[in-house]
């Protein structure tokens, strides 16, 4: 017999004893994007994806919550970095909406796929900051799916700032030194049900 229960998502065990100290602001947004290309690169050493992100506190740059790439070792198309951190950001600020908790943004080595795109609008984040673009994860086989080609102005019209290629090269370096498996990439338009 089949039954189900509450989801939980792994989170990487390193992420337990990584040593940050979150009292320590970052202000400027290239220190921001500096953090989570270190991620995206501990995601890689650590048996995760290319792909780093995190939560910060639009206002004080204070670290909220860090995210990985942990599909694979995590067993779930949901963890996407993005994804994490944005669920960790609910959970340490008790709501499944940001908004009205403040100003958040959202720090992403590469442009969020179709998934991310969904679910970053629903956390109402006040803005989104991005490294690599999407083109440089389709370079190394990565799918983001069938996404509007509008989606910048789209998030602008919802009130989201859109900020592209911020340290784009050092983003693009990491995404370039991953060996590890490209999932989804089996999963391209011409094979989506009509
Ligand atoms: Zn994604």
């Amino acid at each position: 017999m089949k039954y189900w229960r509450d989801i939980t998502l792994p989170i990487p065990e390193w992420f337990k004893t990584w040593v940050i100290d979150v009292s320590k602001p970052f202000p400027e947004v290239e220190q921001r994007m500096s953090l989570v290309i270190d991620l995206a690169r501990m995601s890689i050493k650590n048996g995760g994806g290319p792909f780093g992100a995190a939560v910060f506190n639009q206002n004080t740059g204070e670290l909220i919550a860090p995210g990985v790439n942990w599909v694979v070792p995590g067993k779930s198309s949901l963890l996407h970095a993005e994804v994490m951190a944005l669920a960790l950001a609910e959970q340490a600020l008790g709501s499944y909406e940001l908004a009205s908790h403040g100003s958040f943004e959202l720090v992403t080595s590469v442009e969020p796929c179709c998934q991310c795109l969904g679910v970053l609008m629903w956390t109402g984040v006040a803005s989104i900051v991005c490294g690599a673009r999407s083109e440089d994860a389709k370079a190394i086989g990565f799918n983001e799916g069938p996404r509007s080609l509008h989606w910048e102005r789209e998030l602008k019209q919802r009130g989201i700032s859109v900020t592209r290629e911020v340290m784009r090269s050092q983003a693009v370096e990491v995404l370039q030194s991953y060996t590890g498996e490209i999932y989804n990439s089996q999963l391209q338009a011409s094979n989506w049900p009509k």
